[in-house]
């Protein structure tokens, strides 16, 4: 693998297939695999992403936000895709690009009931979501009757799955709320299926759920992270691959004397005679300010160079005293050795949340 030689966030595509096929192994064969490609693929780039993932051979695609869906779309990818935070503006669009919405809440699911109406639509595909207990989105359990109320008499929509999220798939303590919600989520689905008289798919696990649920895996199961080569948990994590390097290079060295301050606000003042480097990857690239005063590290030619001073917009600097390299050395931020989750731990964060605060402006590229 050629070393970076500007700021670079490497997808390795063998990796995503490697977990892609793991994932799959879990699965018993008739459980459809639906891959989440937000944020941008979790940093990675969705349309790159999401077109492996159809080759694959991916059942279904999941966006937050119709954008994300359109995207996608104008990208030419065909498999269905669902919207799972539409908003009512996003309707007519949805439609359109043949996207399908998750429909949380009774006035979204009378609004998407409108449009698709006076779109004249027949069984337009839509999935309602129902909240189990994470409180955040979904219809609640008894809003039953009022769903089937509203779809019963509307021949332009047609449930084609059903669905909830987990609150805590990969916490072994929550076990027992988390099968409440699995056993609860069984229940809303039963009544649901009966009173509209037909069948639909069901899905609730997300990849913890994945590895620690195997009994609900219903129709289709929901991955994301994994597939990224996270699994929120040491066994999980030793069968993955991390997809995504972050990767910089030296732009200059600095020799400084003792009591010199580097960056903004003077920040960090040497303790002797040090050798500084300047990257440039800053807080505009993804690099939390969390980051600075050497709570963050970079790897240097198999070595660790705290990240000194504050994280400016567009740089960091590191102390590589002691370290053997020069101007133009690769850079690692994190790769599959120091991985996301190791970076991300550092300043009490998660590996979703690194991957996808890489910003646009960092070149992606692919192996
Ligand atoms: N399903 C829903 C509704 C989600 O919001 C997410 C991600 O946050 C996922 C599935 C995928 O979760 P994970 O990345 O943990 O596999």
């Amino acid at each position: 693998m050629a070393a970076a030689q500007e700021t670079v966030l490497q997808i390795d595509l063998n990796a995503m297939a490697h977990n892609y096929r793991f994932i799959r192994s879990l699965l018993k064969p008739e459980t459809k695999l639906l891959a989440v490609v937000k944020a941008f693929g979790y940093g990675s780039d969705a349309a790159e992403v999401a077109k492996f993932l159809e080759e694959l051979g991916a059942d279904y695609l999941a966006v937050a936000y119709t954008n994300e869906g359109v995207a996608l779309r104008n990208a030419g990818i065909e498999t269905p895709i669902l919207v799972l935070h539409p908003q009512p503006i996003n309707f007519k669009e949805i439609i359109d690009r043949c996207l399908e919405p998750s429909l949380y809440s009774p006035r979204i699911l009378r609004a998407f009931a409108k449009v698709a109406k006076d779109q004249n639509q027949k069984n337009y595909p839509v999935h309602i979501k129902f909240n189990t207990g994470l409180n955040r989105l979904g219809f609640w359990e008894n809003d039953v009757d009022f769903i089937v109320e509203v779809l019963k008499p509307a021949p332009e929509l047609k449930v084609k799955s059903i669905f909830s999220h987990l609150a805590a798939s990969e916490d072994e303590n929550e076990r027992e709320f988390t099968l409440g919600q699995i056993s609860n989520f069984k229940k809303i689905a039963s009544e649901i299926k009966s009173k509209l008289g037909y069948e639909m798919m069901m899905h609730q696990l997300n990849s913890s759920g994945v590895l620690n649920y195997p009994e609900a895996q219903f129709d289709m199961v929901r991955c994301g992270i994994s597939l990224y080569g996270y699994g929120n948990d040491p066994k999980f994590n030793k069968e993955l691959k991390p997809v995504a390097s972050l990767r910089s290079v030296i732009s200059q060295i600095h020799m400084i004397e003792p009591n010199e301050t580097v960056g903004y606000n003077r920040a960090y003042v040497s303790k002797g005679y040090e050798k500084t480097a300047t990257i440039p990857i800053g807080h505009a690239d993804g690099i939390s300010r969390n980051f600075g005063n050497e709570k963050g590290f970079v790897i240097i030619n198999n070595q660790k160079a705290s990240i000194i001073g504050n994280v400016c917009m567009d740089m960091i600097m590191v102390n590589i005293s002691g370290i053997d390299c020069k101007e133009g050395d690769e850079v690692i931020i994190f790769d599959k050795d120091h991985t996301a989750e190791d970076a991300a731990n550092l300043i009490g964060t998660i590996s979703y949340e690194l991957l996808t605060m890489v910003s646009q402006r960092v070149k992606r590229t692919f192996l």
